[in-house]
């Protein structure tokens, strides 16, 4: 099991972490500050900076097959470091913030456009989430005006903990059908855009929606009768 730093604090660029376990797959750290791929948001890429000044590239990250396990993909080739050695895990953080800035958004888009979402991704450049909505009433210029002013606002974002029987108790609160919060730990994590969004997240965000910047509706697809693609780019 690693312990997850990333889950109180988004913005931890490194660590320092033991290794507990090495293979092609993947290296396992005590801790880490790695994000893995999930809830449609991309695994984190970086380094591990060993003691002796060698450094490995991760190019990705993925989750083990035990639960808060997480494997810091090495590039292929790499001399991996052996279980027990410390190292400090460091992040690419100029991509992570990108991935914090585009997921926040997906929150705001969320609020805009009604009905169930039904997925979603998150990548560093661009952001989609598929509403099940009928015919073709959703307007790009109109979701982009009022995402922005969402942003421009400079709304506060925080997690907020629930009990599972809070949640249970209020299933109207999972927004995204596609991802099913995680449950069975006796709590939950939501996400809280005060007023606008809440809704169960492991994924990182950006702590006030104005560290978004603005973007644009690229596109909007028909991927169905009831389903719309709404595809996000940063403006800038
Ligand atoms: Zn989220």
């Amino acid at each position: 099991m690693t312990e997850l730093l990333f889950r109180d604090d988004g913005y931890l660029r490194s660590c320092s972490a033991r290794v507990t376990h090495a293979d092609e797959r993947g290296v396992r750290l005590d801790r880490t500050v790695f994000y893995p791929m999930g809830g449609g948001q991309q695994g984190d890429t970086g380094v591990l900076r060993l003691a002796s000044g060698r450094a490995i590239t991760i190019i990705d990250t993925i989750k083990g097959a035990a639960a808060d396990e997480v494997d810091h993909v090495p590039a292929p080739g790499a001399v991996l470091p052996v279980p027990g050695e410390e190292l400090v895990a460091e992040i690419d953080w100029d991509r992570r913030h990108r991935l914090m800035r585009m997921h926040t958004c997906l929150h705001l888009l969320c609020s805009v456009v009604p009905g169930a979402v039904t997925g979603g991704q998150v990548a560093d450049d661009r952001g989609r989430l598929d509403f099940d909505v009928p015919g073709s009433s959703l307007d790009k210029e109109v979701i982009a005006s009022r995402l922005n002013a969402l942003i421009a606002e400079g709304h506060p974002v925080g997690p907020r903990w629930i009990t599972d029987e809070e949640l249970a108790a209020q299933p109207d609160l999972v927004r995204t059908m596609s991802v099913k919060p995680p449950s069975g730990t006796g709590r939950v994590r939501l996400m809280e855009i005060a007023g606008i969004d809440l809704q169960p997240c492991g994924g990182t965000h950006v702590r006030n929606t104005a560290e978004i910047g603005p973007v644009a509706v690229t596109k909007i697809e028909n991927k169905g009768r009831q389903n719309r693609r709404v595809i996000l780019a940063f403006a800038e």
